[in-house]
């Protein structure tokens, strides 16, 4: 298996401050990588920049003129949650087309799957506004891209950040080409996410949200996963797999109140690697989003990259949260949830 890694130290670039978002994210990462020997077995693919016409797939003109002149203008807040600075423009153009070039590189088949560490992060970034630490919607944008640079109709991004992806959702609410199944806090930022939101006109049915009540962890996710998202993959027949992989869904992540474990990751992306392979020459694409605890996210990444190599043990050095969980309603949740998607008991 050869795994791709795209990353670029622009990326640390989007000087954030004291912001949980932070280039230390990227910067233990990275290391960790080095430290475990991991990176030296990876293909590393140099990021580009986004052109502005690959941007206006996703984002109207406007916006991307307003974050160029703000950068321009020394940085500052682009909504309450969202800063950036003087060389954030950039960074942000840098992650979406990292993204890219890992889609390029993987539908070419060289590598077979690749890992995009980018940020600013992306998935809450819808057309005309930043949201959620978000500034250009990295996956959105990629997704967009395979379908026209490689003639695709049918790409399907799984997103297991604990908060949901209301840009993403929102640039395909209507486009039957591109599936997005979402799991994530609810309720929670950023609202959105509902079990009854599934698109709209042509695209009903091809959103496809599992909301997930606090504290339910790696079995309910991994039902999630095997229940829902598996038999809507093998009914939508993807192409191509994009993921937005955040890691606060983490137990020891401090913005949210799930439970799910390094293992539970590692678990998820085999789940999904395995369906890239079943249905599309596993064509698989993952993409940095959330997490917040430096050490999970190091440790999640890693782990990941391990399940892309095909590595047969997998460490989990954070282990399982200490204190006991009700995992109330997961029955009646992931039954509606079939209901609605015509899925069979
Ligand atoms: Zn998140």
């Amino acid at each position: 298996m050869k795994v791709g890694l795209v990353y670029d130290p622009i990326y640390l670039e989007h000087d954030t401050g004291d912001h949980v978002e932070n280039s230390r994210r990227l910067v233990e990462a990275m290391s960790y990588l080095k430290e475990t020997g991991v990176k030296e077995r990876l293909t590393t693919l140099p990021a580009r920049p986004a052109s502005l016409e690959e941007l206006e797939m996703i984002h109207a003109p406007e916006y991307i003129s307003y974050v160029k002149s703000k950068a321009e203008k020394g940085g500052g807040w682009l909504d309450p949650d969202t800063v950036m600075s003087p060389r954030s423009y950039e960074a942000a153009l840098y992650a979406a087309g990292g993204v890219m070039v890992a889609v390029e590189a993987v539908m070419k088949g060289e590598p077979d799957n690749a890992f995009a560490l980018v940020r600013p992060p992306g998935h809450h970034a819808t057309r005309d506004r930043a949201m959620g630490f978000c500034i250009f919607n990295n996956v959105a944008i990629a997704a967009r891209f395979a379908l026209s640079k490689f003639n695709l109709n049918r790409v399907l991004i799984a997103d297991f950040d604990v908060h949901h992806g209301n840009g993403t959702q929102d640039a395909f609410y209507a486009d039957p080409e591109v599936l997005y199944f979402s799991t994530h806090q609810y309720p929670f930022y950023p609202g959105t996410g509902w079990m009854d939101e599934t698109g709209t006109g042509k695209g009903e049915g091809t959103t496809v949200n599992f909301p997930m009540a606090v504290g339910w962890g790696d079995e309910e996710y991994l039902r999630a996963f095997k229940e829902v998202l598996v038999p809507i993959a093998r009914r939508f027949q993807p192409q191509l797999i994009l993921v937005s992989a955040g890691f606060d869904p983490h137990w020891a992540d401090h913005l949210a109140m799930m439970r799910v474990t390094v293992t539970g990751f590692v678990q998820m992306a085999m789940i999904l690697k395995e369906l890239a392979a079943e249905l599309c020459q596993g064509r698989l694409v993952f993409t940095l989003e959330g997490g917040y605890n430096l050490r999970v996210v190091a440790s999640s990444i890693k782990a990941i990259f391990d399940v892309l190599l095909g590595s047969s043990e997998i460490e989990d050095p954070l282990g399982k949260a200490s204190v006991a969980r009700k995992p109330e309603g997961f029955d009646e949740r992931i039954e509606a949830i079939k209901v609605i998607h015509h899925l069979e008991g």
